[in-house]
């Protein structure tokens, strides 16, 4: 490719990058290697290949030209040094940690982290002796307090799930940073068209690809993005071996999801913003978090280290969780179901399900009221989404 993509526009990124044209046929689609291994010419080769004297493909959990274009592409899109799929968001998160902490270290990650993240620190990686100490990092001063000399890693999520609040990565990052820590952001809901953690100062980026980068609600994937050479190489060698890698078809998937990327995430953020704003309105509703309004508290936060508000919001129904169920049993048009980032409209009560496996006395301390609902909001007509949340309104 002739352009220096770097210097282009997002959406031309997320068109274009890790896009060739194919060296054997010119097909302008990427090939899907669904292969498992590759052969090679000679032993020679082969023993060039092993010890890295040589480029090439070996075996697919080591590496697949079709996985490949897919780590460029988000690589490029966020900025980073390169990237590592992985076979869901999980395999992101638990492959990152297997590789950046060792026994005795310790973890201060944001309360409000997507649910199985925290379960999967709290109580499995605490088996290998790893600990973790889970602070809301939209207050900056409680990171800095969490710190202990043997932190090696803070973990935030912005914006945080389910609850919308912000963290300032700039700050948090040279906390991390003055105590000799990474920082790793799970960049899932913002999505790099709105947000690059890297930009910030993160060390590392994650993502549940399942989500925003694919789309279309057809996929499970992950994708992990380091900073820096001396990162990729780390987390590489671990990756190898833990095996949550990912499939070539899965890849094809994901990269056909990947370039309608900018274009989903900015329909459906207009929409949000029309839909925060009417319920914002509505009678029967308590209040509304989302980024965009102008009641929400960090908005100024927000606007600096995002290039849109995106399209996350929660919201809380007059009459706590019996009028919330009551309404999410009447939607008729957006789905009852966990997910988000996809191009239809998704609805889903945290306590009873996301967050169901978090103590309720830490869901309420994460901001997670009894009677709160997430709603991702797809790329239907406005109009339609809006009468929807009307007629199942009236339910409540
Ligand atoms: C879904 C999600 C994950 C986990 O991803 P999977 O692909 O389901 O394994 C992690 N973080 C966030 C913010 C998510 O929304």
């Amino acid at each position: 490719m002739a352009h220096d993509l770097n210097k282009l526009g997002l959406t031309t990124r997320s068109i274009h990058a890790g896009q060739h044209k194919d060296p054997a046929t010119g097909a302008v689609a990427p090939p899907l290697y669904q292969t498992s291994t590759f052969a090679f010419d000679s032993c020679g080769q082969g023993a060039a290949r092993f010890s890295g004297e040589e480029e090439g493909y070996i075996y697919t959990r080591m590496g697949n030209p079709t996985i490949a274009r897919l780590e460029e592409a988000v690589s490029t899109l966020e900025g980073g040094a390169g990237g590592l799929a992985t076979g869901s968001g999980m395999a992101a998160l638990c492959t990152s940690v297997f590789a950046l902490l060792e026994q005795g270290g310790h973890i201060v990650s944001s309360s409000s982290v997507y649910g199985p993240s925290r379960v999967v620190i709290e109580r499995d990686f605490s088996r290998f002796g790893v600990t973790a100490t889970f602070v809301d990092s939209s207050d900056t001063a409680a990171v800095a307090a969490a710190m202990r000399p043997e932190t090696k890693l803070v973990f935030v999520e912005t914006p945080a799930n389910p609850t919308l609040t912000i963290s300032d990565l700039r700050a948090i990052a040279d906390i991390a940073h003055a105590h000799g820590a990474l920082l790793m952001v799970d960049n899932t809901f913002a999505s790099p068209i709105l947000q690059r953690p890297i930009e910030h100062g993160a060390d590392v980026v994650m993502h549940s690809m399942t989500k925003f980068l694919n789309g279309h609600t057809d996929v499970v994937a992950g994708m992990i993005i380091p900073a820096s050479d001396a990162l990729l190489k780390r987390i590489r060698a671990s990756h190898y071996y833990f095996g949550a890698v990912m499939d070539p078809h899965q890849a094809w998937l994901v990269l056909r999801g990947l370039r309608t990327l900018s274009l989903r995430v900015k329909a459906s953020q207009a929409n949000a913003m029309r839909v925060a704003e009417w319920l914002e309105a509505h009678p029967k509703v308590e209040w509304v978090a989302y980024p965009g309004l102008a009641s929400h508290p960090q908005r100024e936060l927000a606007a600096r280290q995002m290039d849109g508000p995106g399209a996350l919001m929660s919201f809380e129904v007059k009459g706590g969780v019996k009028a919330g169920a009551a309404m999410l049993d009447h939607v008729e048009l957006m789905t009852l179901a966990v997910s988000l980032g996809g191009i239809e409209t998704l609805i889903q009560h945290p306590a009873s399900m996301t967050h169901a496996a978090m103590p309720r006395e830490a869901r309420l301390a994460a901001g997670i009221t009894d009677g709160l609902v997430r709603v991702s909001v797809g790329c239907e007509d406005v109009e339609d989404l809006l009468a929807d949340f009307a007629q199942a309104l009236e339910h409540a």
